[in-house]
């Protein structure tokens, strides 16, 4: 069933869906020979090969889950370079030397079998042993701005948790999509026998993506985008756990360590052009240390704009939907600090990694998830009144947080307020996923159905098996 052509006779790389133009290549011809194992036209087809995918690998022992998760780990961790390069080639969007980093940390941060845990109840009545077992197929959406990545992470995740994934990618990120898809498969397949354990939709559109959440052979979602996505798939009727949008919000105290906030600030807006849900998005500072903050900030090499100069990029860059939120212009997502400053006649060093300047705090800048290297600035009168404005610019969407600041009573206070899935205390908000600081990480925050960073057991079905009156050996 599983289409057999090669990527290298694909006839043109297709300009993306994000409408980025001259900024995505327009050759495929550098793709070397690809399997298009798992890559389907037809939903259907792809649900039903997932299913007997999926029986086959429940016949499997752990060690054999674990050996595929591995190939895939594997895949990611050798062939970054190149992979990463096909992305940046066919989304045009982010930083080029951060792709082949994201695909490398999916191996580096991956959460395999050994994850997984059974509880047991033991006691006069006999023993009871609860387990965490397969859905069996999910449906699964990833997005343009990390599309190989989430498909890697996603597919490790699910696997190790016994299921097979159909995924309509973003139209941007397609390719890659099935390109990667097709390495996994091929090297599953080459070890383990078994076929399209990760089946990728070839031309993905919103009615395919439809046609995977209401599929009666589909038993969970797993989306990973913007709201326009997650509200459809909410309302398909099965379960599905979201990563959704964030707008992260940083606060920065008058006890904070100024320097450390700007390295950390532009650390964090600046990977991959602000692609990450979880950077940040909009900064809010007491008042008393603003001017220091922002020479601090311009000390750590980003370029101060006047704020003039935000309105004006404001007006080229954002757009208020029919929703009434002010949103990015796709053109725009993920583009160079050059490009963007360019736009206002301003010419900006290489190296320069974000710009900022001074916004009031309802600013469109601020209001937007922009997923670009410039970081609206406001002055806030006091601590409280800078928490109830990153609040108000986090939409309650309860993703992430971040606050510089050397006072406990001040972190509790914001932590509380704000609710959010990820919370970040005195460092970049890549290090709240496991990138600089402790703990795991993953490509799927689900914020908004409350699982946090998914793992395998993110994708697990609760099972209890109950011995009665027996086998209690104390
Ligand atoms: P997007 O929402 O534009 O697209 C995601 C996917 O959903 C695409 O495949 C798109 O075609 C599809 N889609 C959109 N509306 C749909 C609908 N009504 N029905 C069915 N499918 C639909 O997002 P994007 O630009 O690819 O990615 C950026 C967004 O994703 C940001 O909002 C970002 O915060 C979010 N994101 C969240 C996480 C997380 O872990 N929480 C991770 C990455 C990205």
């Amino acid at each position: 069933m599983t289409e057999s052509s090669s990527l290298t006779t694909a006839p043109q790389w297709q300009g993306n869906s994000q409408g980025t133009g001259s900024r995505a290549a327009s050759n495929v011809a550098h793709y070397p020979g690809g399997s298009q194992r798992g890559v389907f036209s037809d939903v259907d087809q792809a649900v039903a090969s997932a299913k007997a995918a999926q029986k086959s690998l429940a016949r499997r022992s752990l060690a054999q889950r674990k050996r595929i998760c591995e190939l895939i780990m594997e895949i990611c961790k050798d062939q970054a370079k190149e992979l990463g390069r096909m992305e940046y080639e066919e989304t045009g969007i982010g930083h080029p030397d951060h792709k082949p980093e994201k695909i490398r940390n999916v191996s580096d941060s991956a959460l395999g079998v050994e994850y997984l845990s059974s509880e047991c109840f033991s006691g006069d009545h006999g023993i009871t042993v609860e387990e965490h077992a397969p859905w069996g197929v999910i449906g699964i959406v990833t997005p343009v701005t990390h599309s190989l990545p989430t498909l890697a992470n996603n597919a490790i995740n699910m696997i190790a948790a016994g299921n097979s994934l159909v995924c309509n990618p973003h139209p941007g990120g397609k390719k890659i999509a099935a390109y990667g898809a097709g390495l996994f498969n091929e090297a599953i397949h080459r070890e383990t026998g078994i076929d399209n354990l990760i089946c990728v939709i070839k031309e993905p559109t919103l009615d395919s993506a439809n046609r995977i959440f209401t599929h009666p052979d589909v038993n969970l979602l797993g989306i990973t985008g913007g709201p326009g996505v997650v509200a459809a798939a909410l309302k398909s009727g099965k379960r599905a756990i979201c990563a959704g949008p964030g707008n992260p919000p940083v606060v920065v105290d008058s006890s904070a360590d100024i320097d450390n906030a700007a390295n950390c600030i532009i650390e964090g807006a600046s990977y991959d052009n602000n692609l990450l849900c979880l950077s940040e998005k909009e900064t809010f500072v007491e008042a008393s240390i603003f001017e220091k903050f922002m020479t601090a900030l311009e000390r750590a090499g980003a370029v101060r704009l006047s704020s003039q100069q935000m309105d004006r990029l404001a007006e080229i860059c954002l757009v208020k939907g029919n929703d009434g939120h002010w949103a990015a212009k796709k053109e725009y997502v993920g583009a160079e600090t050059r490009v963007i400053a360019r736009l206002i006649g301003v010419s900006v060093p290489a190296e320069c990694r974000m710009l900022f300047g001074e916004t009031g705090p309802e600013h469109p800048w601020v209001m937007a998830e922009q997923m670009m290297p410039v970081m609206p600035v406001t002055k806030a009168p006091s601590f409280q009144k800078a928490v109830e404005f990153a609040k108000k610019a986090e939409h309650g969407f309860k993703h992430t947080a971040v606050i510089h600041s050397r006072l406990v009573d001040h972190m509790t206070h914001m932590g509380k307020e704000l609710d959010t899935t990820l919370y970040i205390k005195n460092g970049p908000s890549l290090a709240g996923n496991g990138a600089g600081g402790e703990g795991y990480g993953g490509w799927s925050i689900a914020c908004g159905t409350g699982e946090g960073i998914a793992t395998p057991m993110t994708y697990t079905r609760l099972r209890r098996c109950s011995m009665i009156d027996n086998l209690r050996i104390l």
